[in-house]
């Protein structure tokens, strides 16, 4: 992890606690996964070995709320559904975040009735926007990563006496470029 390399040769290092404590958190998110339509199928390709999720110290996915800090909600949310959302994200521990994923979670995509809710942000704080239909791993990718830069650099903010955290808002853009595909590939050996 790079931490040999920079103790000194005596043995121990100084820094601050704070910085300790945002090092940790940063680094052992744990992942809620609510999946509920075909984004949830990029959600799981991120724990591949292609993606490696666990690169980042959390392939871990909790199906337990209460060991769970970011709220991954990837798919359409029916309206009947969303209590059931708030209720995981209220038992979920503090400090915590949530990804919007997709489309469908983040407006309604295409699904624009009475029964879909039209953006789970109307219900839940949410701090990061993932894009598409789907949105590719290497998107989910670079929104757990920018909260964990936001960890990193600014901490957990204050909550408010009796008030909720403000979320951060961010939009994650695509950074996928489609290439052509390698020359001298024949499939089915034809
Ligand atoms: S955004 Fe697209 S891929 Fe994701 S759940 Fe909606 S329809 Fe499916």
């Amino acid at each position: 992890m790079g931490i040999e390399a920079a103790l000194p040769v005596d043995g121990f290092m100084t820094t601050q606690l704070q910085r300790v404590i945002n090092w940790a958190r940063r680094s052992s998110l744990w992942p809620m996964p609510f999946a509920t339509a075909c984004c949830g199928i990029e959600l799981m390709a991120v724990a591949s070995s292609r993606y490696d999720l666990a690169r980042f110290g959390m392939e871990r996915m909790s199906f337990s709320p209460r060991q769970a800090d970011l709220l991954i909600v990837a798919g359409r949310i029916a309206v009947k559904m969303m209590p059931v959302l708030q209720r995981i994200y209220e038992q979920m521990t503090e400090p915590k975040w949530v990804i919007s994923m997709g489309a469908c979670a983040s407006t309604g995509g295409v699904f624009d009735t009475y029964a879909v809710v039209q953006g789970c942000d109307q219900y839940l704080p949410v701090d990061v926007y993932i894009p598409g239909c789907p949105p590719r791993p290497e998107q989910l990718l670079e929104g757990i990563m920018a909260i964990q830069r936001h960890i990193d650099q600014s901490g957990i903010p204050p909550m408010p006496p009796g008030g909720r955290r403000v979320p951060l808002g961010l939009v994650i853009e695509p950074t996928h470029r489609v290439r052509p595909q390698p020359v001298g590939i024949t499939v089915g050996g034809a």
